[in-house]
C-alpha cells in the first residue's frame, strides 16, 4: 500500500489515501472531492470541477493520469 494525499492529487488539503495502485488512489480522491462538494466545501471545488472535467475529457486527461501514476510510483511502499 502506498498514501497520497488530497494536495498530491490536485486538492487543497492533507487527507491522506491508501491504495495499491494509482488508480486506487485517484478513485478515493473522486469521492473525498464528492463528499467535499456534498458537505458545501467550498475550497475543493475548483479540484472538483477539474476532476469532473478529466471524466467527460479522458484523452486530454492522460498527461493528469501519466503524472499521478508516476508520482504514485515514485512513493515508498508504507
Ligand atoms: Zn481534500
Amino acid at each position: 500500500m502506498k498514501t497520497m494525499t488530497c494536495r498530491q492529487l490536485g486538492g487543497p488539503c492533507e487527507v491522506e489515501h491508501h491504495g495499491a495502485s494509482a488508480d486506487d488512489v485517484i478513485q478515493a480522491q473522486d469521492r473525498h472531492l464528492k463528499e467535499a462538494e456534498k458537505a458545501g466545501d467550498a475550497t475543493h471545488q475548483e479540484a472538483r470541477d477539474a476532476m469532473k472535467g478529466r471524466w467527460r475529457r479522458p484523452k486530454k486527461s492522460l498527461d493528469w493520469y501519466r503524472a499521478m501514476q508516476k508520482a504514485f510510483a515514485d512513493l515508498p511502499e508504507n
